[in-house]
């Protein structure tokens, strides 16, 4: 019989196959070393290049992925969804694909999760490889949401984060389709806390969220 799995980990994907063998690599020492049962949940966002070729490879050798590949490309927000409603964890870790969120942040969200807090959001205090454009609108975008909500969403934060299984639950019940899952995270509730952490540059690739996508996301 499969361990119960203590840890998911949901790692959305859209034309990352550069990045894909290192991201599996760096998640998996991280993970091993942790010593929790986990599972890598990839979710394939309708990549148009080797996405979806490598992954498969990769669950030939390795039954800890559960292997989501979606019909079209339906966005970050929708493919991180797709993934808390697979994954199977007492604890969900969203993940970006291309590193620029360290796995080694992921064993402090988890003493913290340990520690009592259901929801543990890395703040960014520092970006690096970022253009000034990138970081200035992503800071309008943040205040701007602030002024415009009552629901306290932290600034500096993105998607990476650990959920416990009650506020992944939580989650499941609201199905809106323009959606941004920050929000609803913060809208939930629960006791909340924030682990620091340096934003890293890219590993390879280049970004798949330009401003146009950043400005629908804010509608
Ligand atoms: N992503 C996705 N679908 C999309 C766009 C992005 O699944 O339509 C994934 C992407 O593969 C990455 C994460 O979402 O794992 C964040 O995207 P990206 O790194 O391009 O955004 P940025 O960090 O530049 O804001
Ligand atoms: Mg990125």
């Amino acid at each position: 019989m499969r361990e119960p799995c203590i840890l998911s980990v949901v790692v959305p994907m859209y034309n990352e196959e550069q990045v894909i063998e290192a991201t599996y690599k760096r998640l998996t020492a991280v993970l091993e070393a942790l010593g929790e049962p986990y599972e890598l949940v990839f979710v394939n966002d309708g990549s148009r290049d080797r996405t979806a070729e490598i992954v498969r490879k990769l669950c030939r050798s390795d039954k800890r992925i559960k292997w989501i590949d979606l019909s079209r490309n339906f966005g970050h927000q929708i493919a991180v969804t797709a993934g808390m409603d697979y994954a199977s964890g007492r604890a969900v870790v969203l993940i970006d694909a291309d590193l620029q969120d360290p796995p080694e942040i992921i064993p402090e969200m988890v003493k913290r999760w340990r520690e009592g807090y259901d929801v543990v959001y890395g703040k960014r205090v520092a970006r690096k490889g970022e253009t000034w454009f990138k970081k200035v609108t992503a800071k309008l975008f943040y205040r701007f949401l602030r002024s415009m909500t009552s629901v306290h969403i932290p600034v500096d934060t993105g998607d990476f984060r650990l959920m416990d299984r009650k506020v992944v639950d939580v989650m499941k019940e609201m199905r809106e389709r323009s959606r941004f899952v920050r929000g609803l995270v913060s809208w939930a509730g629960f006791r909340q806390t924030a682990v620091e952490y340096v934003r890293q540059e890219r590993y390879a690739g280049e970004t798949k969220y330009p401003l146009s996508k950043m400005l629908r996301l804010s509608a």
